[in-house]
């Protein structure tokens, strides 16, 4: 027969498959000499057993019998024994933690015989019916299935009694009573209270492993991504009494403290309490330190053993403990969990202390938790109140993390005015955002809508720009005429100020502190990444399009830039008139007088970006949207055209907007995204690129003049056939010679594609005889190999899909492997061999997320690329990916 039965001290650290989490650590807290109650643990084996065949595996009552023996020989005690009856706890306890999902019950063994005897030993009867209430309590909910309020309102009911009114009020004769009134409840409900200890503990035992398979934890573990064949175990374990006097009690402590990562004992401790008591807040608990002062040889205990599992499991611990009379006992340890600051700081002292290697390290720091560190958060205390003050408008969806507060604005080019020309801090709000808000959004300091999901325009442009966002807030309802919004009774109006949570997705009204992240003086998180710098075979480049954004890169520590969109510098207010007049030039004098009048400011703008850079690679991607993104809308104007028809008020201005109407008209496609874009634009307007393209070159040249070393390389977009790229190509590259010869120097460059179009993936090889590099448009190359568009896919099917598990996850957020991901492979397979020193990097969204930037590294590209608030993230995260791989195919867990 399978071993099913480990006492705790046959067991170790390592069988965590096999004893779960909890008791996995009490046999090495046993093993290695600490006080820990003796017990046994049944395992998860035994647990699945049970779940398949509903009842236990043959013989294992019996060894459970062996088992208990010899518990009850080293605790000398037995259970039911009518003069000294040991009493025992039955805890479950996974693989993984799944806190509050499982259930653990106490004070078994208690029964009228033994209630008896014990009352009349331990010389104090209120602890003993205390414990019996509680008994029948946990055995009703937990293996009976009586609804918890029954007892709790007769509790209730007895607690107003009392002149106190709580729970330790409450006298040993009250306790009786409310022993009586319990047992009627089993009685009402037609079920019974086991007198049979053992039948008290089989039954525990197997409610434990029927609290696997409970809804709650079977929720728990799809969202948690944790294995349903695993199993929980059962640990029966002899009881310590904490409620016994006031010289027992019962307490939680941390090795360190997990908000600040402080390397001092942390925690808290009620006397005269027994298990959940802490946590359930009943009276206000002690901190641990104090108990310093207040029992210092206790203290002194627990410090010496906190410190010597936080050395032997080499992290910080979360430690359960109770003291018995005077005596210490310890109950669980685990790895503790905290907060993002603490995580950083705690690695990196913890391998400064030599207790575990730098890799180890930049191992047990989380990217999310380095996205968490670097946004501007709100002064916890402050929210806390701003809630309690009843000031929480909505809940939305937490699209961009980070905190943001200030005045509401609804129009994107008020947001502009205020944001930029008055530096007024201010959140636009809107129902759903456009590429027209863009320059709204640039000078707010955050984002709130009301639709939208977490791949929406919105939300995709605030992590670019590092905004704090929440979307899909579906409570509020904007209205753009009276300039307001409403959230239930509350109305906001324009000008008045409200909070976002972009970390937790809430709403608040009014003010709320925020506190910025000063990623250049958090000291612990730099030298983190300092060596995850050393681990990573990764480049990280950044997206940034200006080059305030490019020195921010730099200071994140981007090794270049794999991504500058010229297009958003097209946006910009006073340019857009030219960009119009361009686009809608009647002539050929016409458009060149539009695009001389373009080409110093793209060159301003160039120039910029290659000084922040110095002699790093700049990615230029070529214009890429259809030109009518540009233009005001068709039905925008349409409307207005109307207007003015029925009117007749402005004959000039109908005769302009008939005009724009016109050209709107011949340039509107049915699906614009498949449409006149990318590398098309500059074949069939040759113009606009030729302008860019000796922009580029005049911004390098001019540098190269001034001893500087740009290292422009120009991206072609949207290519799909060779040919495509072979003209475009030819025609720019002869317009850089051009102008190197006119201005008499060389700058060293490189002519390239996106890689966003299947068919291009399909033909890297042909490709690649006319590119020196490939960037992977992940963004089109998912809508289009899926056929979904990224614009409206999200709101109509696209999050049902992900809700139905139809789709895993939203392929615009982390990459398909499976389908993307097999046409990005092959693309650089055939690529290298076409031209084996092609550099291949990554631009698209995906470029920042950590499960996209591990596929990334496994498949060989040189560089991620990704906005400059993501460079510290993906810094972790590539590094995270080569561990990965140095520690092979099983993992390191
Ligand atoms: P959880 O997994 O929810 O933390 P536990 O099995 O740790 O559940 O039990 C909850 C609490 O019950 C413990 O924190 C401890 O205070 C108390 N408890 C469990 N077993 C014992 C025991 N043998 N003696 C004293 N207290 C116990
Ligand atoms: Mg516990
Ligand atoms: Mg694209």
């Amino acid at each position: 027969m399978a071993k099913y039965v480990y006492l705790f001290s046959e067991g170790n650290a390592k069988m965590r498959d096999v004893l779960g989490g909890k008791g996995a650590g009490l046999a090495e807290m046993t093993r290695i000499g600490l006080p820990v109650p003796p017990g046994f643990t049944i395992t998860t084996a035994a647990c699945n057993y049970f779940s398949a065949k509903g009842r236990f595996p043959p013989g294992l009552k019996a060894t459970i019998a062996t088992a208990l023996a010899k518990v009850e020989r080293k605790a000398g005690r037995k259970l039911g024994d009518p003069k000294r009856p040991l009493l025992i706890s039955v805890r479950s306890g996974a693989k993984f933690s799944m806190p509050g999902m499982m259930d653990t019950v106490l004070n078994i063994g208690l029964n009228d015989r033994t209630v008896a005897a014990l009352a009349a030993g331990a010389g104090n009867e209120r602890f003993v019916w205390d414990a019996y209430r509680r008994l029948l309590q946990m055995f009703g909910r937990i293996v009976r299935d009586i609804e918890p309020r029954r007892f709790e309102a007769i509790l209730d009911a007895w607690k107003a009694k009392t002149a106190g009114g709580k729970d330790t009020d409450l006298t040993a004769g009250d306790l009786r009573m409310i022993v009586d009134e319990f047992k009627a409840v089993y009685k009402a409900e037609g079920k019974d209270f086991p007198q049979d200890p053992r039948r008290q503990l089989d039954e525990a035992i197997m409610a434990v492993f029927q609290s696997w398979n409970g809804k709650r934890a079977v929720d728990y573990r799809n969202f948690h991504k944790i294995p349903h064949d695993l199993g929980t175990a059962a640990n029966v374990q002899a009881m310590v009494l904490g409620n016994l006097g006031e010289d027992s009690g019962t307490g939680v402590v941390f090795t360190r403290d997990p908000a600040t990562g402080e390397r001092s004992l942390y925690g808290e401790y009620l006397a005269n309490a027994q298990g959940e008591d802490v946590v359930a807040g009943i009276r206000t608990p002690l901190k641990v330190v104090d108990l310093k002062d207040r029992m210092p040889r206790i203290y002194r205990e627990l410090d010496r053993h906190a410190m010597r599992l936080e050395k032997h499991y080499r992290e910080l611990q979360d430690i359960e403990f109770t003291v018995e009379g005077g005596k210490l006992w310890v109950l669980q340890t685990r790895a503790g969990k905290r907060t993002a600051k603490a995580a950083v700081k705690v690695a990196v002292e913890m391998a400064n202390e030599r207790l575990i290697t730098r890799e180890e390290a930049v191992r047990r720091v989380e990217p999310a938790q380095v996205i968490q560190l670097l946004m501007p958060r709100f002064d916890e205390r402050a929210k806390e109140a701003a809630r309690k003050e009843g000031r929480l408008l909505a809940r939305g969806l937490n699209a961009s993390p980070g905190a943001a507060t200030g005045i509401v604005v609804f129009d994107p080019d008020e947001a502009e005015r205020l944001g930029r020309d008055e530096k007024v801090p201010l959140i636009m709000v809107r129902t759903e955002t456009s590429p027209d808000d863009v320059h709204g959004m640039l000078h707010s300091k955050g984002i709130l809508t009301s639709h939208g999901g977490a791949t929406s325009h919105a939300s995709v442009v605030a992590r670019g720009l590092g905004l704090p966002c929440v979307v899909g807030a579906e409570s509020i309802r904007v209205d753009y005429e009276d300039e307001s919004f409403s959230a239930g009774e509350t109305i906001v109006r324009k000008g008045e100020a409200i909070s976002i949570d972009g970390t937790t997705g809430e709403v608040f009204a009014g003010r709320i502190p925020t506190m910025a992240a000063d990623f250049q003086n958090e000291r612990e998180l730099l030298t983190l990444l300092s060596w995850a710098d050393k681990i990573r075979r990764l480049e990280v480049w950044a997206n940034a399009d200006y080059p305030r954004d490019a020195v921010r890169a730099r200071e994140f520590g981007a090794q270049g830039i794999g991504l500058c969109r010229t297009e958003h510098m097209f946006f910009e207010q006073e340019r857009l008139p030219i960009v119009q007049r361009m686009i809608l030039a009647a002539t050929e004098a016409e458009r060149k007088a539009a695009l001389d009048e373009l080409l110093p400011i793209q060159r301003g703008d160039f120039k910029g970006v290659f000084e922040a850079m110095g002699s790093l690679p700049v990615v230029i991607r070529l214009i890429d949207p259809p030109l009518h993104e540009f233009l005001p809308k068709y039905e925008d104007l349409l409307v207005e055209a109307t207007e003015l028809r029925l009117t007749g008020k402005d004959p000039a201005r109908l005769a302009e907007v008939e005009r724009l109407l016109k050209a709107v008209a011949s340039m509107r496609e049915a699906n614009p995204m498949l449409g006149l874009r990318g590398c098309r634009l500059g074949i069939m307007i040759p113009g606009v690129t030729e302008m860019q393209v000796r922009a580029v070159f005049e911004a390098a040249c001019e540098l190269r003049k001034a001893g500087q070393d740009p290292h422009p390389e120009v991206m072609i977009p949207l290519v799909g056939h060779v040919n495509e790229l072979k003209v475009e190509r030819g025609k720019l590259e002869r317009v850089a010679k051009q102008v190197m010869e006119e201005q008499g120097v060389k700058v060293d460059y490189k002519f390239g594609t996106m890689i966003e179009i299947p068919r291009a993936a399909l033909t890297a090889d042909e490709i690649a005889k006319y590119a020196e590099f490939f960037s992977f448009g992940t963004n089109d190359l998912t809508q289009t190999t899926f056929g979904y568009s990224r614009d409206d896919a999200e709101g109509k099917f696209l999050m049902a899909y992900v809700q139905r598990g139809i789709l895993p996850v939203n392929p615009f957020q982390v990459l398909d492997r499976r389908g993307v991901g097999q046409l990005m492979r092959m693309a650089v397979e055939r690529g290298r061999a076409a031209r084996p020193d092609l550099e291949i990097g990554i631009c698209g969204e995906h470029g920042g997320d950590p499960e996209s930037i591990a596929f990334c590294h496994e498949i060989g590209l040189k560089y991620v690329s990704c906005s400059p608030f993501r460079v510290p993230v993906a810094r972790i995260a590539a590094a995270h990916a080569a561990l990965k791989e140095k520690a092979g195919p099983k993992g390191t867990d």
